[in-house]
């Protein structure tokens, strides 16, 4: 398969404050036409690391991306260090400092500060990738013996833009050619543990002819991925449908969605199906039930509302939790779930309730519940289950842990009406 290597550039990826996402970007577009990254390398902001990392790419493959240092700032040596290994001088681009200059114009109504001429600056004989996107072009830079290297700006949204509109067709023709796209497709589970797959997944469980199965736990739960990389588009389609099908039929109903579909669009197109309408009230997960449920465009025609009742008092006064509850059960109890569930309905003219409420942390463990008892309850019109559950993780994974099996124990109840 055709191969190239990804350099990411820049201090901070090394450092660990900035994420290399171009790196994982640009792999998972260049896979679904077919090209292979044999290798990917972050290096720091100094020419003698970029021309070691570019030097040895180019022998190794003899065609890289770059994305990082193109900007208009000393810390920006990408140009300059890539130019000196292909032995070019850079020269002042007359007609990329006036698509600059209109760009100032119309966007702030000023002149550019004389600084970003610095990214006008191109090595002879590039090929100019245009940025519609930003400020900073693309350079293509390509030598007497055919290994190229293509330069992207840092800012995500302008390298995609780039990549897409002007690298990507370039790359296509000199390494796509007639190599099997990577194709994917994810089967998207919850409510069961990785380890329980494999006994459900039976002789499925190494994957499908030609396809690889990967498990991918995470906090909305755990993902089946089957990856295609030797069949034809056609073949691949047909192979990962089937192969998708077979699993949602053995794992059953742990399975909720495919693709990168989340759980609230799930949950709302089964109350939407079932002409039916929610709303939540929330202690532990303060709002964010509802931010995951709003989140998703048109909700508001089965998402009524939500009450965060983070106070015995709120729970009390607005959703009629009775202090004899709090007083004997605690509020971390189904019974005050319950309630909240209930409250959540009358207070909206809801069908359906959810109410959660538990110990996020750090503090207020109890003997009897530690960190991460969450209750929830699911109301559908009046008939009530609540479930008491250990969620593990840190204060923001409880939480959202929380809302998700809340999500998914409405998903399974309506499942069954
Ligand atoms: P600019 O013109 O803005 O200076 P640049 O091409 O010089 O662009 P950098 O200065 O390296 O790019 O990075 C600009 C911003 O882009 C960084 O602050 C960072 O947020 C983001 N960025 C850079 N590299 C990456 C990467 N590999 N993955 C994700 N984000 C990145
Ligand atoms: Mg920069």
């Amino acid at each position: 398969m055709p191969a190239l290597e990804i350099v990411t550039i820049g201090d901070e990826l090394l450092l660990g404050l900035t994420i290399d996402t171009n790196g994982a970007w640009l792999a998972r577009e260049l896979g679904s036409f077919g090209v292979t990254v044999a290798r990917r390398a972050s290096v720091a902001d100094t020419a003698e690391e970029i021309v070691d990392a570019l030097q040895s790419a180019l022998d190794r493959t003899g065609a890289v991306i770059t994305t990082g240092g193109l900007g208009p700032t000393a810390d920006d040596l990408t140009k300059p260090a890539i130019a000196g290994l292909f032995g070019r001088p850079l020269y002042f681009d007359e007609k990329q400092w006036e698509h600059i200059r209109q760009l100032w114009r119309s966007r702030r109504g000023t002149e550019p500060p004389e600084i970003n001429k610095q990214q006008v600056m191109l090595p002879e004989g590039c090929t100019v990738l245009t940025n519609r996107h930003g400020t900073a072009p693309g350079i293509l830079l390509e030598d007497e013996r055919g290994r190229w290297v293509a330069m992207l700006p840092g800012v995500p949204r302008e390298m995609r833009g780039i990549f897409r509109e002007e690298l990507a067709p370039i790359v296509q023709s000199r390494l796509g050619g007639n190599a099997p796209p990577i194709r994917t497709l994810t089967i998207r589970t919850t409510g069961i543990a990785e380890s329980a797959l494999p006994e459900r997944l039976g002789d499925a469980v190494r994957g499908f002819p030609g396809l690889s199965l990967a498990y991918l736990p995470g906090q909305e739960g755990v993902d089946l991925r089957l990856t295609s990389r030797h069949f034809t588009p056609d073949e691949a389609d047909r192979a990962l449908r089937a192969g998708a099908d077979t699993i949602t039929s053995r794992v059953g109903t742990p399975v909720y969605a495919e693709g990168d579909t989340d759980m609230a669009e799930v949950v709302l197109a089964a109350l939407r199906a079932r002409g039916k309408r929610l709303a939540v009230a929330e202690s532990c997960t303060g709002g964010l039930l509802g931010a995951r449920l709003t989140a998703i465009p048109g909700s508001s025609d089965v998402f009524l509302g939500g009450i965060i009742s983070y106070a015995n008092e709120v729970k009390v006064g607005l959703l009629g939790v009775t202090p004899e509850s709090l007083a004997q059960l605690g509020a971390v109890s189904e019974e005050v779930a319950r309630a909240m569930a209930a409250g959540a309905r009358r207070q909206t003219g809801a069908e359906a309730g959810i109410g959660i409420t538990g110990i996020a942390g750090p503090g207020g463990a109890t003997p009897t519940k530690p960190v991460g008892t969450v209750c929830i309850a699911v109301d559908i019109e009046g008939e009530v289950v609540a479930i008491t559950s250990m969620m593990i993780g840190d204060r923001a994974e409880i939480r959202f842990r929380a809302a998700q099996a809340a999500m998914d124990m409405l998903r399974r109840r309506l499942a069954q009406t």
